[in-house]
């Protein structure tokens, strides 16, 4: 069952312009429609098999959003339907997203995942790749995708001074990149923050929040 009352709070207190992204992700369908009954569009999950029988059992106007680590041979389940992958860690995950989304006739929206965090559990890109892959043009024959801006994690630490470090490098990488290399009005968002550090995020220029436990309450990997 969600916290309405969080949900309400985190919604009025972040500016207009902050997509809250209700990251839904072991929870039951029913806890999705009760936010999506009083307007919530945006849901966040990390499984393609949980994600895709989500979206044949919800309403078609959601706006779903892949937050996980996805592996090219599953990039085809969720293609047909996805409103943006926000964790693209490679260059041949990115032309897989094309070509199937060449197929359905689709473009979709993409965020480069940077590492930012010192843990070695989390994916992504370095820097350098990021600037390397704008460097060399890497998707201007990709047609079929959007790169959107960026999207990062913080380490999971009670230090808020490293988490503010960790957004603030993600911000000043999306910067340098608008201002040096040759990307459209839609490189515009970055996705960082969850229900920890969020405000950090959004003082570090966030445009997108992933907020889970939250809302929804702790996950109990336990019943999955
Ligand atoms: C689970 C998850 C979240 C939400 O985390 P909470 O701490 O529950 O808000 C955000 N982003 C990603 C990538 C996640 O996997």
């Amino acid at each position: 069952m969600e916290n309405l009352n969080n949900f309400y709070n985190i919604k009025n207190t972040i500016p207009n312009d902050v997509l809250l992204l209700a990251v839904s992700k072991t929870k039951p369908e029913q806890d999705i429609l009760n936010l999506y009954q009083i307007g919530q569009r945006d849901f966040g999950e990390n499984k393609v098999q949980e994600l895709t029988s989500k979206y044949n059992n919800l309403p078609k106007d959601i706006n779903w959003h892949m937050i996980g680590h996805l592996q090219t041979n599953k990039v085809k389940y969720i293609v047909p339907f996805i409103f943006m992958i926000h964790s693209v860690d490679s260059y041949k995950l990115l032309i897989e997203i094309n070509k199937h989304a060449e197929k359905n006739n689709r473009i979709i929206n993409c965020l480069l995942q940077l590492k930012v965090a010192n843990e070695e559990t989390k994916f992504g890109f370095s820097q350098q790749e990021i600037i390397n892959l704008f460097q060399q043009n890497a998707f201007e024959n990709l047609k079929n995708i959007k790169i959107r801006g960026l999207m990062g994690m913080a380490t999971n630490t009670e230090d808020i001074n490293e988490i503010d470090k960790e957004f603030g490098n993600v911000n000043s990488l999306f910067n340098n990149i608008k201002a040096n290399y040759k990307v459209g009005e839609e490189f515009n968002q970055i996705s960082m923050g969850m229900s920890g550090d969020y405000k950090i995020a959004i003082k570090n220029g966030s445009t997108i929040i992933r907020i889970g436990s939250s809302i929804f309450g702790e996950r109990d990997y336990s019943k999955i």
